[in-house]
C-alpha cells in the first residue's frame, strides 16, 4: 500500500536506553521534495524536483548584496524585521496588491515563507483545533498543522483540472476548523484560484470565524489570461487573512530564506512573539541587500512573467512530446505529469527510474495527496533554457530507458 506523506511514520528506531522522541513527529516524514534532491544530486540527475532556479538574480540584488557585506549589517536585525527592509517591502505590497501595509503593523519578516507559515498557523491555531487543506498541498502544511498541535482535515483538488467541489468545501467548513490553507498559485498543482473560488473560500471562513491562512510566493509567475487576486484584499478579508510570502521565488533568492507574514496589527501583535522565539530574525546583511529586489521597477515584474512564459512554452512542448499526459498550470512553474502509460507499480517506482535511468528528477506526486493518488509525477522548469533542453533531450526518448 502506498502511504501518503502525512501517513507515512518516520520509522526510526530508537535504542533500548533511549527515551522516546515526541509522539507527533511519526505523523510525518522529512520531506520527499528534499529528499527527491539528495538523491538528483546523488544520480547527477537533472534536478526537475525541488523548485528553485539554476539562474542568478538580478544584478541590481548581487551588487547591492557584495555592498551589504561591508556595512554595518553583521549583528541581528530588529527581531520582526530590519526597518529599511519593512519600507521596501511595504511599499512593494501596497503597490501590487493596493492594501494600505504599514510597515510597523502589518508585517514580521521571517527566514522564508516556511516560516511564515508555521508562525501563521502557531498563531492561529489551538492544540486540537481543525484545519482544512486542499489535497494535494504543498507538503509543509500538513507537517506545520501537526507541529502546532492542531489538525489537518482535507478538501480534495481534482486532478487534472484541480477544481474542488463546493459541497466538499461546505463539509469541512461544518468542523468548524479554526483555519483554512490557500496556496495560490498552487504549488504543486499550477492552480490558479479565481476570484469567485476565492469568495466563496472567504464566505465560508466568514460565516465559521476561522482564519484564512494564504501562502502565495508564486504571485508573480501567472501565465495569461490568469491573473492573481491577493486574497487580503478581498472586501472583507483582511482581518482573517493571514498572508504568508517570500521573496524566493519572485527574485530567485530561494537560499536566502527571505519571507514575510502579513496580518491585522492585533494577530502580527502576536506572530512577533512565535517568530521571535522560533528564529529571532531573518538574516541581517540578506534583508539590506534584497531591498534592491524590492525598488525594482514595474518591468522587472512582467519581464518575469515573460520569461516564466517562455520557459513553460518550451517544457510543455517537451512534455508532449513524451506522449504523457499533463495539467498545463496557470501559474508557478510546477506540472503534474501522468505517468500511467509508463506502466510502473507507482510513482515513487516511477520517480527513482527518472532519477536512476533517464537522469532527470521530479518529485512523486503521492507525496503532495491525501488521497491515494500516485500516478502522477511533479516537475518544474525554473530552469535555464539550456537545462531544459537537456532533461528534453531524456525525456523526449523515455522508451529507450524502460
Ligand atoms: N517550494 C519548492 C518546491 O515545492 C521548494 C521549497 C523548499 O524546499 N523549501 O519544490
Amino acid at each position: 500500500m502506498i502511504l501518503t506523506a502525512v501517513d507515512r511514520a518516520a520509522s526510526i528506531d530508537k535504542a533500548p536506553d533511549m527515551p522516546a522522541t515526541a509522539s507527533r513527529l511519526s505523523a510525518f516524514t522529512e520531506s520527499v521534495i528534499r529528499g527527491t534532491t539528495r538523491l538528483a544530486n546523488q544520480h547527477g540527475a537533472i534536478n526537475l524536483s525541488q523548485g528553485f532556479p539554476d539562474f542568478d538574480p538580478p544584478e541590481e540584488i548581487l551588487a547591492a548584496l557584495e555592498r551589504a557585506t561591508r556595512g554595518p549589517f553583521h549583528q541581528y536585525a530588529v527581531t520582526w524585521g530590519a526597518p529599511r527592509f519593512r519600507d521596501a517591502l511595504a511599499a512593494k505590497i501596497r503597490r501590487f496588491s493596493g492594501l494600505p501595509i504599514n510597515p510597523e503593523e502589518h508585517l514580521v519578516v521571517t527566514c522564508g515563507s516556511t516560516e511564515a507559515m508555521m508562525v501563521a498557523m502557531m498563531t492561529a491555531c489551538n492544540p486540537g483545533d481543525k484545519v482544512i487543506v486542499f489535497s494535494p498541498f504543498y507538503e509543509n502544511y500538513a507537517a506545520d498543522a501537526i507541529l502546532s498541535g492542531a489538525e489537518p482535515i482535507y478538501v480534495p483538488l481534482h486532478p487534472p483540472g484541480f477544481g474542488f467541489d463546493p459541497a466538499d468545501l461546505t463539509k469541512a467548513f461544518e468542523q468548524k476548523p479554526k483555519a483554512i490553507v490557500v496556496c495560490n498559485p498552487s504549488n504543486p498543482t499550477g492552480k490558479v484560484f479565481t476570484r469567485e473560488e476565492l469568495l466563496e473560500i472567504l464566505r465560508h471562513a466568514q460565516q465559521h470565524d476561522a482564519f484564512v491562512i494564504t501562502d502565495e510566493p508564486y504571485e508573480h509567475i501567472v501565465y495569461a489570461p490568469h491573473a492573481h487576486v491577493h486574497f487580503a484584499a478581498l472586501p472583507g478579508a483582511f482581518e482573517r487573512t493571514i498572508t504568508c510570502n517570500s521573496l524566493s521565488k519572485t527574485y530567485s533568492i530561494t537560499g536566502w530564506r527571505l519571507g514575510y507574514v502579513q496580518a491585522a496589527p492585533e494577530v502580527i501583535a502576536q506572530a512577533r512573539k512565535v517568530h521571535d522565539f522560533l528564529t529571532v530574525g531573518a538574516a541581517a546583511p540578506l534583508q539590506e541587500a534584497a531591498i534592491a529586489g524590492l525598488e525594482l521597477p514595474q518591468s522587472y515584474y512582467a519581464g518575469l512573467r515573460d520569461i516564466y512564459t517562455a520557459k513553460r512554452e518550451l517544457f510543455l512542448e517537451i512534455l508532449r512530446k513524451t506522449g504523457l499526459p499533463f495539467t498545463e498550470p496557470q501559474g508557478a512553474y510546477y506540472v503534474m505529469v501522468d505517468i500511467s502509460p509508463l506502466g510502473f507499480a507507482n510513482d515513487t517506482e516511477a520517480s527513482e527510474w527518472f532519477i536512476r535511468k533517464v537522469g532527470v528528477a521530479g518529485v512523486a506526486g503521492s507525496s503532495f495527496f491525501r488521497e491515494p493518488v500516485n500516478h502522477l509525477i511533479r516537475f518544474h522548469f525554473a530552469k535555464n533554457e539550456e537545462t531544459l533542453r537537456a532533461a528534453g533531450e531524456r525525456l523526449t526518448r523515455l522508451g529507450e530507458f524502460r
